[in-house]
């Protein structure tokens, strides 16, 4: 597979239409809502906030630009996954509680096809749902264990199913496929596509959207940049892996590293081999995780963990790109589908997602100091960010509802340990990663490495 990378940040970036820029913040400001960060959380948010109550004056406030975070680049997997497990939600509020954030999260994905249809974004949304492929004997006793908790939780063959593997290659015909899982519960998407037609409907609406504004500061009442100081009756927190550079959230959410490779547009032949003939998502049943989806434009987008957690949460551009990786995902992409041995690969990049402490994503507002926040969604935001974004409506306009009571909203994770310990911790758990993927391929039994680590990973 020859590999001639683009310049240009993504795929994404290369294939949304532009957007005009948008002017920084001059000077102060006094709105209703102030949010800082113009990812899916900021965005939606400002949306459902907005269009409740057209009379609200809201500014989003964004570092850089629409969509330039995690939003703008992840592997346009519009799923119902929640990071946290039904079980943990379950010790956190009970069973019923944990059934209602799960049949929200499923109700997120038909919301975000929706609402984008809705507001005429042409975000290539196709319902093709996830095929999660098994290519070993320690991946399909995972499976099967998946599929058993799910009945357990009352979760049936509609959402969830195993699949033999005649059927699993109908779908996808990848190297050494002995099954798969299938949900109907996702849809592959263009994100940035989807981020700018967002921001571009809530400039029509005429709120306020602010590009190159960097909020050094967000308290009670008040959002602080270099350009102005934005007073405000709330201040909605949406910076997900960047929240610890604002003073206060050092160690609330560490941003984690995914990367992603886009080859050029693949012949008809060659999708005929390969299968994903309704766009669905995919992935294995490995440790490390690997995503991939079929574009609008018949290209493969392939992405996965793997790169270093940086020291202090460091953050910077040079860390989206880790040439490493890049071969490793190539590696596995081609070992999947041996057909793309001489395909081009156009486009390689990456970005931080962000991972709270006990890998629970929360939504909440603080009603005495009317500052709100949503994140720690991991690698599951696409369509998180939009049940958040409704969750954050209703909270800060002060309405009881189905989505406020919910049992990740107001929920607190425990902070990140200090430096060293975080550093050596979160690496050693990726490494461990690979490792009991390696582990695996030698001995074709679960790794006993990732059951012993398992639970330290929390
Ligand atoms: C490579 C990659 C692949 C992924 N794949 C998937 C996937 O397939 N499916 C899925 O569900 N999830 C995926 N994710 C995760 C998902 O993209 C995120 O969870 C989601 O986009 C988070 O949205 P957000 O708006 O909260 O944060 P972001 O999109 O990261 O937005 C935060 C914004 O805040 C801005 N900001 C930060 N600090 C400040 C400040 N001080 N002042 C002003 N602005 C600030 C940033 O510039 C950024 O634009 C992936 C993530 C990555 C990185």
């Amino acid at each position: 597979m020859g590999c001639s990378l683009s310049p240009t940040h993504s795929l994404w970036s290369d294939t949304a239409p532009t957007s005009p820029a948008r002017r920084s913040l001059a000077g102060d400001a006094t709105v209703d809502v102030a949010v800082v960060g113009a990812g899916f959380t900021g965005l939606w948010t400002a949306h459902y906030l907005a269009e409740a109550d057209p009379s609200l004056r809201i500014a989003v406030l964004e570092a850089e630009t629409v969509g330039y975070g995690a939003s703008g680049r992840n592997g346009g997997w519009c799923s119902a996954l929640f990071p946290a497990s039904l079980d943990s939600l379950a010790g956190l509020a009970g069973r019923e509680a944990a059934l209602a954030q799960h049949h929200a999260m499923r109700e997120s994905v038909d919301e975000v096809a929706r609402a984008a249809a809705e507001l005429g974004i042409d975000a290539h949304v196709a319902r093709g749902g996830t095929v999660a492929l098994i290519r070993s004997p320690a991946q399909l006793s995972r499976a099967r264990a998946e599929i058993a908790q799910a009945r357990s939780w009352g979760i049936g063959d509609d959402e969830l199913r195993l699949l033999d593997q005649s059927a699993a290659r109908r779908l996808l015909d990848a190297s050494g496929t002995i099954g798969a899982t299938y949900t109907p519960d996702c849809a592959a998407i263009h994100p940035l596509r989807l981020a700018r037609g967002l921001a571009d409907s809530l400039v029509e609406r005429g709120v306020a959207v602010h590009e190159h504004t960097r909020a050094t500061d967000l308290a009670s009442g008040r959002v602080t940049t270099p350009s102005g100081r934005v007073t405000a009756g709330t201040v909605v927190r949406a910076t997900e892996g960047w929240t610890s550079g604002l003073p206060g959230h050092r160690r609330d959410v560490v941003p984690v590293y995914s990367l992603v490779i886009a080859t050029e547009p693949l012949p008809a032949a060659t999708w005929e081999r390969i299968g994903l003939a309704r766009r669905e998502t995919f992935t294995d049943h490995r440790h490390l995780i690997i995503y991939g989806q079929r574009t609008a434009d018949d290209r493969l987008v392939f992405g996965g963990r793997g790169a270093p957690y940086h020291f202090g949460s460091r953050i910077s551009p040079d860390f989206d790109r880790d040439d490493r990786v890049f071969a490793a995902l190539r590696a596995t992409l081609v070992e999947l589908f041996p057909v793309l041995r001489d395909v081009r690969v156009t486009h390689a990049w990456g970005g931080p997602l962000g991972v709270s402490r006990d890998w629970c994503a929360s939504v909440g507002m603080d009603p005495a100091t009317r500052v709100g926040w949503a994140g720690g969604y991991v690698g599951d935001g696409v369509s998180t960010t939009n049940l958040a974004g409704r969750t954050l409506r209703d909270l800060v306009l002060g309405r009881d509802t189905d989505l406020s009571r919910l049992p990740w909203v107001g929920h607190r994770s425990p902070r990140w340990e200090p430096e060293p310990l975080r550093w050596l911790g979160i690496n050693a758990g990726l490494r461990a990663m690979t490792w009991a993927d390696a582990e695996e391929r030698l001995t074709r039994r679960p790794s006993l490495l990732a059951r012993v680590i398992a639970p330290l990973l929390g």
